[in-house]
């Protein structure tokens, strides 16, 4: 080896972890170094990606033949092959995207397990068979362009990423997240939640502003717990969150409460403006006439109008084959209006259920809120910033450019992973508890909902029946206490247990949700050594609005359902005790008092009847008196086990 060389640091020869914005509309790819965060623009300084892929069907297989703003700006030339806000249908079901159907120029179809697929017309006829995508596929399109962009631009191959999800996606959307990095050649090394990366970037931010305040002024960075808010509203979707940030040495993140809207944003909007332009004196007579790229060309004009006037009092809008129309702000705003107050009901929604965590009132919360982030492009219209400033009480945050917010933070988790960037952690919410099926049909809680994440707990099970020699373990996510009204996410079996009697195996479950919110589940009976695991990655995903439902489902039926559960273990215990204590009174009824042996067969009568009664009907018993009589019968039965013990040793050989 040549001596006298230079080294070289390992630093820079460490392969950089970029973080990736995968919008809905927009995408956008940062990196963080020791100056900080940055956004890494394309080759002619753009720092957004429209999330818009258009393909070309050739002979069999499709072409991506643009991405971008190539793919946007031509789309109402093959709208049925240009493929927009495909984030809707990562992770779901046909079934769950089909709200969202009517808003797509291309088609869906079910694949395996029913999952959303892209359809792509053949040659422009709807007759031809299609040529099927997974939303993955075409997401990898996007994340590929990204990874292009950032790989020029640093001058090395760009293999790491961080990338953002809303907070409310889900295992199977999440999944669906990764695989599309995956397909796009990049390792995804963290998947963080999207008001987590705001925090983080904003968290960032107010160290930097801190470092640079002169020596001996108060410093203001809050080193005791904070709360922020993220306000998110993009094109297509709205997303509330609270987090709690605690400063110091390490700042920990934490998200209390998320709502939204998966069908509130810019688009809305841009809509709103389209159907007072074709409402117009001077377009009203071509209503119903105009071809579709006329109305993708309106529809573009509307948004540009849009955007101006969150700069200008008026604008002006050319409209297809006809006069200019002046638009105001003023009539803007009036227009919108009530697409406002959707959000800050929402808002208001987001704030109670945080409160109800802290244990204080939504509005004491609103005094202590240190920040409302404001995210998203459709942040920039002032209607929405004065409204957000007059809801929550203060004036919102907006020093971050609100489209490049949540890339930035994604950076600084980069970094944070890379090792440019110290001392913070990311602590993300579990939003459904997750729980096996217990004998009975109820569901053992193991993970509780709001749990952080990484986040691990073991439960110790055993058998019900005789000789079981496999158990199933069957996985579900609700808050809810019976499986019926519970989600399944999987089951698997721990087998080759050798026979032994019911309640003698020990198996400790293991659920373990690692910082992606992926669970792993493991099953270890300790007398034989058995283990079984399971990762869990469903079919499909639950939409928000089913989580909203199981959440409130939940509180509706909370006692009713705590009633059903404790019964069904009731039913499950009890029968065992009847059983032991069957066996041994028929065993040992010979050297028992005649009363007492009368006494206890009465109680098995009586616990047995109740059982059945119970099995038909839960509702007809009561819980109370179920759990009396049962324990009872327990204390009975303790002169009989004597007797079996004493009975027991005299026959030992030897003794
Ligand atoms: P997403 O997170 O859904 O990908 P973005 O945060 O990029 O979306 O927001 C895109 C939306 O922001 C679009 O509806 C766009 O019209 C809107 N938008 C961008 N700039 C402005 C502006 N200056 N004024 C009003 N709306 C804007
Ligand atoms: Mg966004």
């Amino acid at each position: 080896m040549p001596s006298g060389g230079v080294v070289l640091p390992l630093r820079s020869r460490m392969t950089p972890i970029v973080g990736i914005d995968l919008g809905t509309t927009n995408s956008l790819v940062a990196i963080c170094d020791d100056k900080g965060p940055r956004i890494i623009p394309d080759a002619q300084g753009r720092p957004l990606l429209p999330s818009v892929v258009r393909y070309e069907v050739r002979g069999e297989r499709e072409v991506a033949v643009a991405r971008g703003y190539e793919a946007r700006a031509h789309a109402p030339d093959d709208p049925a092959n240009t493929i927009s806000s495909v984030k809707r249908l990562m992770g779901r079901s046909v079934a769950d995207a089909a709200p969202d159907l009517p808003f797509l120029s291309y088609s869906v179809v079910a694949g395996d397990h029913n999952t959303a697929r892209v359809a792509l017309r053949r040659g422009g006829s709807p007759e031809a068979e299609p040529v099927v995508l997974s939303p993955q596929e075409v997401s990898a399109e996007i994340l590929r362009a990204l990874r292009e962009q950032a790989s020029r631009a640093l001058g090395t191959e760009v293999t790491k990423a961080v990338i953002t999800v809303p907070a409310y996606f889900d295992d199977a959307q999440r999944q669906a997240t990764r695989d599309a990095g995956r397909i796009a050649g990049l390792e995804v090394v963290r998947i963080v939640p999207e008001p987590t990366a705001a925090a983080l970037a904003y968290g960032l931010g107010l160290k930097a502003a801190a470092a640079q305040r002169p020596p001996g002024s108060t410093p203001s960075p809050p080193s005791t717990p904070s709360t922020i808010a993220v306000f998110d509203l993009g094109g297509g979707t709205f997303d509330i969150s609270i987090l709690k940030l605690t400063g110091g040495d390490t700042d920990i993140f934490q998200v209390l409460a998320t709502a939204g809207d998966t069908h509130l944003g810019g688009d809305d909007v841009d809509n709103l403006v389209v159907n007072l332009l074709l409402s117009d004196p001077g377009l009203s007579h071509r209503r119903g006439t105009l071809t579709p790229a006329e109305l993708s060309g309106l529809k573009l004009a509307a948004e540009r109008a849009k955007c101006e006037l969150s700069e200008r009092e008026q604008t002006a809008i050319d409209l297809p084959s006809g006069p200019t129309r002046t638009l105001t702000r003023a009539e803007l705003e009036s227009l919108i209006t009530p697409w406002v107050d959707r959000a800050l009901d929402i808002c208001g929604r987001a704030l109670r259920d945080a409160a109800r965590q802290l244990d204080i009132t939504p509005e004491a919360l609103k005094d202590t809120l240190d920040a409302v982030i404001m995210v998203g492009g459709s942040t920039r219209i002032p209607l929405i910033r004065r409204r957000v400033g007059e809801f929550f009480g203060r004036a919102p945050y907006t020093a971050l450019d609100p489209d490049q917010v949540v890339a930035l933070g994604a950076a600084v988790q980069a970094g944070i992973l890379s090792g440019t960037v110290k001392g913070a952690l990311l602590l993300d919410v579990i939003p459904l508890s997750l729980g096996i099926e217990t004998a009975g049909g109820a569901v053992a809680k193991i993970i509780f909902r709001n749990s952080t994440v990484p986040a691990r707990a073991t439960e110790m099970f055993s058998t019900s029946v005789d000789g079981q020699t496999s158990i199933k373990l069957h996985i579900l996510q609700g808050e809810r206490e019976m499986v019926e009204d519970c989600r399944s996410l999987g089951t698997f079996h721990l087998r080759g247990l050798p026979p032994m009697p019911a309640g003698i195996p020990q198996v400790e479950v293991e659920f373990l949700v690692d910082a992606n919110g992926v669970l792993n589940v493991s099953a270890h009976e300790r007398r034989s050594g058995r283990r079984a695991q399971l990762q869990v990655i469903p079919n499909h995903g639950l939409t928000r609005e089913e989580v909203a439902r199981m959440e409130a489902d939940s509180l509706t039926h909370a006692r009713d359902d705590m009633t059903r559960h404790r019964i069904a273990d009731l039913i499950v215990n009890s029968k065992l005790d009847i059983k032991w204590i069957g066996e041994r009174l028929a065993k040992y009824e010979s050297k028992l008092d005649p009363d007492y042996a009368a006494d206890l067969k009465a109680q098995l009568a009586a616990l047995r009847s109740r059982i059945e009664s119970a099995e038909r009907d839960w509702k007809s018993v009561d819980p109370d008196e179920f759990y009396r009589a049962k324990n009872a019968l327990d204390q009975s039965s303790i002169r009989l086990q004597e007797v079996g013990i004493s009975e027991s040793l005299r026959n030992r050989p030897g003794a």
